[in-house]
């Protein structure tokens, strides 16, 4: 193989390499069979036991408690802003939302256009820069119909490091840019979403773990693709599903847990964004993160370089080096280094190696 990039897209975002290896290997032929997983069909009893075993894989690792199910929905995240409100924003009811960022502003508005929405935290004022702490976290359990937070802000750089508990209002959360890169309780949240792209696979498949009461009192007849009863009665087999990707989600989940489990992620998550993060603060003000350091994200790490010719240089420089995928959203702007579970130590200490190097050449 030879030497690849090193990979800080924010998603669809690094694999685990042995994982693209296996992927590979069973490309044209899955198991014996003399053909891809491709092309069989979703009812074969081959496709059929990935798919339970990456269902029972996010159980396991994620140590869900009875009661709960895990899905397979098409249309990413994004789509989940919407089915969120259309299934469970029951008449009578106020969804509560905590604004902390870009995609918890695009869950909001894509909820206000299904039901009543209230703001109940909002991070306008601090610019996005820091999470809520748990006490500003309000709820009404009278009329809530749910809490929906956003675990991971992935393009401001927040992350929440601890979870409210909350036993009277049915907890929502968009995992998308975290999920299972640490040890959850999953146990405090109702409702869990997460897009694959970023910490469990390729685009395609939208990992989604829910509480079986949680849709019983819902009433409003959906169509059957927008209706989470149709996924858990069928399996999420009604229709065909993103076999691939489910397939690519089932190899990533047995590397995690070939890799020690979610306890040993959390530590080497840790280590990876350490890195980048003392280089910032070692700086003197060259380099400027954008969270505070509170609510620092370990998968997403955001900053810029004091004056903006000099940003550009960092990019250009930075490429030829063989760095990629560290343009800032294109709302925000600026640098941003994603380290998600299959990122190697070794590129990020690359990355702050190469960042001291550019401080050292440019101060
Ligand atoms: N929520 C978060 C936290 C995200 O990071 C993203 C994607 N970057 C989304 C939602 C939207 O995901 P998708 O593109 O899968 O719809």
């Amino acid at each position: 193989m030879p030497k690849r990039p090193y990979n800080f897209y924010a998603g669809p975002a690094v694999l685990p390499h042995e994982v693209l290896e296996q992927a590979q290997a069973e490309i044209t032929d899955f198991k014996g069979i003399g053909l891809s997983l491709m092309e069989i069909s979703h009812r074969s009893p081959e496709y059929e036991e990935i798919h339970n075993e990456t269902q029972h894989l996010f159980k396991e690792l994620l140590q869900l408690p009875e009661g709960y199910h895990v899905l397979f929905l098409p249309g990413g995240a994004s789509l989940q802003f919407s089915m969120i409100p259309m299934n469970l924003l029951v008449p009578g009811k106020v969804a509560n939302y905590i604004l902390t960022g870009v995609w918890a502003d695009k869950a909001i508005e894509e909820a206000r256009k299904v039901g009543d929405v209230y703001v109940s935290y909002s991070g306008k004022t601090n610019n996005f820069t820091e999470m809520p702490s748990l006490k500003d976290i309000q709820v009404h359990a009278q009329t809530d119909a749910y809490l929906h937070i956003t675990s991971n802000e992935t393009v401001n750089g927040t992350q929440f490091h601890n979870f409210p508990a909350i036993r009277n209002v049915p907890v929502i959360a968009d995992m998308s840019s975290d999920i299972l890169s640490r040890p959850l309780d999953a146990s405090k949240f109702a409702f869990i979403y997460a897009g694959a792209q970023k910490n469990l696979g390729p685009a395609g498949v939208t990992i989604v773990i829910l509480r079986e009461e949680l849709i019983q009192h819902h009433t409003a007849p959906l169509p059957a693709m927008l209706d989470y009863r149709t996924y858990i009665k069928h399996n999420s087999l009604y229709n065909t599903p993103p076999v691939y990707s489910i397939y690519m989600v089932n190899l990533v989940l047995k590397w995690i847990k070939r890799s020690g489990g979610l306890s040993v992620l959390e530590k080497r998550n840790e280590e990876k964004a350490r890195l980048i993060y003392d280089t910032l603060d070692q700086s003197g003000g060259f380099y400027r993160g954008f969270a505070q350091p509170a609510s620092r994200s370990l998968m997403n790490i955001t900053f810029k370089v004091w004056n903006d010719e000099l940003e550009k240089l960092f990019f250009q420089e930075a490429n030829t080096q063989g760095f990629v995928g560290l343009e800032g959203h294109r709302s925000l702007g600026h640098i941003r280094a994603s380290v998600y579970n299959a990122m190697p130590y070794e590129a990020c200490q690359a990355l702050a190696d190469f960042m001291k190097d550019f401080q050292r050449r440019y101060r």
